[in-house]
Formats: C-alpha cells, sequence, structure tokens
C-alpha cells in the first residue's frame, strides 16, 4: 500500500487515515446513477456510461464510496 506523504489540515481530516492509497475508481459496476457526483466535496467525478474519478481532483475522502448503492467505487492501488 501506497502513502500519501505530506497530507495535512483539513484533508487529513476528511481522510481515513489507515486507507491512504491513490485516488479512488470507479469499476464496471456502476449503473450510472449520479449519486456519488452529488457527493463529493472537489468535483472530481464527472458523468458518462460509466462515471469517472479525475485522479488530480480527488483527495481519497472516501464519501462517494459510501455513497454508491452499488458498490462499485473502489480505493485505487
Ligand atoms: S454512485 Fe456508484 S453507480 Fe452511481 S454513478 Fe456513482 S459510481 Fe456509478
Ligand atoms: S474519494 Fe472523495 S474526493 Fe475522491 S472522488 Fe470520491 S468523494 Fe470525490
Amino acid at each position: 500500500m501506497r502513502t500519501v506523504p505530506g497530507l495535512s489540515g483539513q484533508f487529513a481530516n476528511q481522510t481515513n487515515l489507515k486507507n491512504i492509497k491513490m485516488a479512488y475508481k470507479i469499476t464496471d459496476d456502476c449503473v450510472a446513477c449520479g449519486t456519488c457526483m452529488g457527493e463529493c466535496p472537489t468535483g472530481a467525478i464527472s458523468e458518462g456510461d460509466i462515471y469517472k474519478i479525475d485522479p488530480n481532483v480527488c483527495i481519497d475522502c472516501g464519501t462517494c464510496a459510501d455513497a454508491c448503492p452499488m458498490g462499485a467505487i473502489v480505493a485505487g492501488e
């Protein structure tokens, strides 16, 4: 598991520090319901046949993964 160095302040408070990896990813289980997009605090998620997470914008907070009814969002490696 890779860790993200230098995470501090508000981001640290929003992040499960035991689970820091790369950006979260949306898998083929996505049914494009849009729930995750409305929950993401940084606007990292965009629409599509399968929704996508921009790894440069995602802060690994995990909110989308908790919100997804399909369990389609997983922590990256
Ligand atoms: S909440 Fe889950 S199923 Fe819905 S758009 Fe997001 S990833 Fe896809
Ligand atoms: S982990 Fe957080 S920041 Fe990243 S896409 Fe999901 S809700 Fe947005």
